[in-house]
């Protein structure tokens, strides 16, 4: 808004809800000053965000005598978003408030074979009974965020490559949601998700790369503050990097050595299970490994094996990251995904590679951490792709317009 000239359209209300959100303009005195509107369009336009619930009106104490300025605040209890981010295993849904503030959340179970039919209608049922929780109703929803394990074509919100979930290839997602809730809906990948969660858990850092390592490997890039979803939304596509002194391990994408195969949690599960057959004669007591729980149980006792593994698994991680950090360049790498409980084998392994294969100007500064939302970045990362959609300027104009 600052530097407009004479010659721009007049300031509309979602263009003012947006300096209040920005916290730009507090006042109609400042909000006059900042859009060049009249004190009567400024008036009317801060009536219908007022009216809609966005912005409110907070009356503080007068400085010296006179009367009190009415100060405009954003809402953040003018509505709710829903937010569900589906996992291969395991699905968690919430009901946010407008900054992306969790109200009410659950999980669920499921197995990788349930279609998407089944999984977004067991979700609407969970989503339900969370508004429920939350003391919400269907009238203040302004938006479902959904993120899935795949790459996904963000302008209509179709899956597009989702190898981790059978039956959700190039399916329509929004649809499948709006005939409960027929509101805006905004589908994005897992791992750009949590980059957007840790990109607003870290405002004073425009430049991170999220990984995520669960039974799977992805990686989200936000760069100069904005996330980076590349031509085709497979930016960040990480787990089927080869490295470069692998076992000859097949993948299922038809090359050898994928970072996936070799250093996912799944893959040490595999591993972790061969080496307890291996050596039945061991004088330690046998270990049962089939899930990444597992693997991160074992490496908190201090089991050797299970350290060794996912330090190997870390290098390999690091081996491929160490590219992204030379192309790059961000200030922090934050780590997620079921196996950050292992993290000091891991990220030992992940620095050991990074510093060895990137320049000394990209490391010097670098932080390699655990994400600071653990197992929420994902819903919350969900809240924040559908806010920063439904809360842009055209859409509140849009919405405004509406009867
Ligand atoms: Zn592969």
């Amino acid at each position: 808004m600052r530097g407009r000239t004479p010659t721009s359209a007049p300031a509309t209300a979602g263009e003012i809800f947006r300096l209040v959100r920005d916290g730009l303009a507090g006042t109609r005195t400042e909000i006059g000053r900042e859009t060049g509107l009249s004190r009567t369009a400024v008036a009317a336009r801060v009536d219908r965000l007022l009216t809609d619930g966005l912005v409110t009106e907070v009356v503080g104490a007068a400085a010296t005598g006179g009367r009190p300025a009415a100060r405009l605040e954003f809402n953040s209890a003018g509505g709710t978003v829903l937010a569900l981010s589906v996992g291969v295993s395991r699905s968690k849904a919430a009901v946010c408030d407008l900054t992306g503030t969790i109200l009410a959340e659950d999980t669920l179970d499921h197995p990788a074979s349930v279609g998407p039919e089944r999984l977004l209608g067991d979700a609407i049922a969970l989503l339900e009974k969370l508004l429920l929780e939350a003391g919400a109703d269907d009238a203040g929803i302004r938006g479902i965020g959904l993120s899935i394990p795949g790459s996904v074509d963000g302008r209509n919100g179709w899956s597009v490559g989702v190898p981790s979930l059978p039956g959700w290839e190039r399916i329509a997602l929004p649809p499948l949601l709006t005939e409960r809730f027929p509101v805006p809906v905004r589908v994005d990948n897992d791992v750009n998700v949590m980059a957007l969660a840790e990109h607003a858990a870290h405002p004073d850092v425009d430049d991170l790369l999220m990984v995520k390592i669960g039974s799977g490997v992805g990686a989200g890039l936000v760069s100069g503050g904005f996330l980076q979803r590349g031509a085709w939304g497979a930016a960040g596509e990480i787990g089927h990097t080869p490295v470069h002194d692998g076992p000859g391990v097949g993948c299922g994408c038809g090359n050898v050595d994928c970072l996936e195969v070799l250093a996912s949690g799944r893959a040490l599960v595999r591993d972790l299970a061969a080496h307890a057959g291996a050596a039945p004669d061991r004088a330690v007591p046998v270990r049962e490994v089939s899930a990444i729980g597992d693997v991160v149980a074992l490496v908190k006792q201090g089991d050797p094996d299970a350290v060794r593994l996912v330090r190997i698994a870390g290098r390999r991680l690091g081996e491929v990251l160490a590219a992204a950090v030379n192309l790059v360049n961000p200030a922090l790498v934050a780590i997620g995904g079921d196996l950050v409980g292992a993290f000091d084998p891991l990220v030992a392994g992940v620095r050991e590679a990074i510093y060895r294969r990137s320049m000394a100007a990209a490391t010097q500064n670098l932080r390699i951490e655990p994400g600071l939302l653990a197992e929420r970045s994902g819903v919350i990362g969900c809240a924040i792709l559908v806010l920063d959609e439904v809360l842009s300027p055209a859409a509140v104009d849009g919405a405004l317009a509406r009867p």
